[in-house]
């Protein structure tokens, strides 16, 4: 049986202060939430503030990036470990943004991946199709790539400490959701491309959350639909009663 996931990815907002506001707005119904994991994803200024501010509840903390090498020159980024320190669990790798605007390819979410499995953090690896890509049918066959690619060389011990997060890219921030039938159909594939690449208890035992224009209105019926896990939240997590709600549906 899966646990349902559900971490919200504040993406780069909420200053120090609105970001305490917003856990304190939490808090009250999800300190305790023991059916489902929580995971809030604040920019990296808020890690530490909200990580001390969840510390003796269930919630847990996320960042939304990484690199993958332990320490060096290279301005501007923040390694696994130091995201540790902070008491953060989960790292998003690969969000769309970051393949579009950041130009992260499989090769590279994958490095990022194996380092955060090193050091004992979950990656929540993303993956999902363009609206053109969908429209012309090769839904399946750009999943298979990124998931392939993202998830290359890794054991299934590192495999079962994995989250994937199927995310089409035409529903991120556009009010467009896939249908909870669409949604389905893509992550069952995945299971068999975890089962291809692994084995089936590893296929079953992976959450997959789904992401994308995710409302407290649509969230009950994606979350119930047998391959989704939970999802990943952009804009509908940074309002404390639209967050709960979403996870209440996940129940
Ligand atoms: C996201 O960015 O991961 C996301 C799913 O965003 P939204 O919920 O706003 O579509």
């Amino acid at each position: 049986m899966r646990k349902p996931i559900v971490a919200g990815n504040w993406k780069m907002n909420k200053t120090v202060a609105d970001a305490l506001s917003l856990v304190e707005g939490l808090k009250r119904d999800l300190a305790e939430c023991k059916k489902v994991d929580v995971v809030l994803c604040p920019p990296f200024t808020a890690l530490k503030a909200v990580a001390d501010a969840v510390t003796g509840t269930h919630i847990d903390v996320g960042a939304q990036n990484m690199h993958w090498e332990k320490s060096g020159a290279f301005t501007g980024e923040v390694s696994a470990e130091m995201l540790r320190e902070l008491y953060c669990h989960y790292v998003i790798l690969g969000h769309s943004e970051r393949r579009q605007y950041f130009h992260e390819t499989d090769e590279i979410v994958n490095k990022k991946t194996k380092a955060a499995l090193a050091a004992n953090l979950h990656p929540i690896v993303c993956v999902g199709e363009l609206l053109e890509q969908r429209e012309s049918g090769k839904t399946e066959e750009v999943i298979e790539k990124q998931v392939r690619g993202s998830l290359a060389g890794l054991s299934s011990k590192e495999l079962l400490d994995t989250v994937v997060a199927y995310e089409p890219v035409w529903a991120i921030g556009t009010g467009k959701t896939a249908s909870p039938q669409q949604a389905q159909d893509v992550h069952a594939f995945i299971r068999g491309i975890l089962k291809a690449i692994s084995d089936e208890h590893v296929a079953q035992s992976v959450r997959i959350q789904y992401g994308g224009s995710v409302k407290a209105s649509n969230a009950k019926e994606l979350f119930h639909m047998p391959d989704i896990d939970g999802g990943l939240i952009g804009g509908a997590s940074l309002e404390p009663r639209s967050f709960i709600e979403i996870v209440q549906g996940a129940f």
